[in-house]
């Protein structure tokens, strides 16, 4: 057999020869690829015909079979990307969403001006709303909570891995509780609680389902930890200290009440990319 000709051999597996095999989107059978071999998009091209070793080709397979199933890419390869920077994740959190990088961005709107800003980040997840602001803005001092031990674990980790551990303090809390009485009050609270109304069902469809169903519903009417989060806000606040929170698609003018009743003022809410209103937030007077 003449070189060239091998990538015709049934027998040998190749990057072409499994693109080509049926079951998922080239563009997700290369995430996979690329992630498996640990060889960036560019030798995916440039290497399609070298034969694959069984081993690696069994990791593949297995993982395709995965992903077949419905498990999330980010799960698979274990990280996914959020305001530029690379974050690890299990199944334990919430996969970062794109339009969670509005209340990134939102979030360091409000910062500017204000020198060694504290930041409360509530239900913390990945840790990626608090280490993109603990990136984006080096002085700032940021306290991530969360209720689960094993996304904290998570997130200790992705703090390490971008060389922000020692600016971002983790406390296991279920939203304010363990934080400490005299604990200095902060410029901003910013989080993407769990909003999903109970029994939704999206819950049971695409990622969502393999996704920790804690970090995505309130076992409620989908406003339980937001009026948690907006009730406790003023204490832990400094004046003119902002409050800036996720929700659902249906819930900006709901959560603006909550605001309003709260004696927040400056109440608004700001759309995503898709044109939802995504955030609402407000200032503590
Ligand atoms: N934005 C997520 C979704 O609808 C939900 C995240 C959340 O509940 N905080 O897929």
């Amino acid at each position: 057999m003449s070189p060239g000709e091998h990538d015709a051999r049934p027998d040998v597996a190749t990057v072409a020869s499994l693109l080509r095999e049926p079951g998922l989107p080239p563009p997700e059978s290369r995430i996979l690829l690329s992630h498996v071999l640990g060889w960036p998009r560019t030798q995916l091209i440039t290497r399609d015909r070298e034969p694959l070793a069984p081993e690696t080709l069994a990791v593949y397979r297995a993982l395709h079979a995965r992903r077949v199933a419905g498990e999330p890419i980010a799960y698979l390869t274990g990280s996914r990307e959020f305001f530029g920077l690379t974050l690890t994740v299990s199944p334990s959190v919430l996969i970062p969403r794109p339009e969670t990088e509005l209340l990134v961005e939102l979030a360091l709107a409000r910062l500017e001006g204000r020198r060694a800003p504290r930041v409360l980040d509530l239900g913390t997840g990945s840790g990626a709303i608090a280490l993109a602001i603990a990136h984006s803005r080096p002085d700032a001092q940021v306290t991530a909570l969360d209720r689960s031990p094993d996304a904290l674990d998570v997130a200790r980790e992705n703090a390490r891995q971008l060389g922000l551990a020692d600016r971002v303090t983790f406390l296991a809390s279920d939203w304010y509780a363990a934080l400490p009485a005299n604990e200095a009050p902060f410029d901003i609270i910013v989080s993407n609680p769990p909003y999903i109304v109970s029994g939704d069902a999206h819950l049971s469809q695409g990622d969502l389902r393999f996704e920790p169903i804690d970090a995505l519903t309130d076992h409620s009417d989908g406003l339980a930890a937001l009026r948690a989060i907006v009730a406790g806000a003023p204490s832990r606040l400094l004046p003119n200290g902002w409050l800036l929170c996720e929700h659902g698609y249906h819930q900006a003018a709901e959560v603006r009440a909550l605001c309003l009743a709260t004696g927040f003022a400056d109440v608004a809410s700001d759309r995503d990319l898709a044109g939802i209103e995504r955030t609402t937030g407000g200032r503590r007077v």
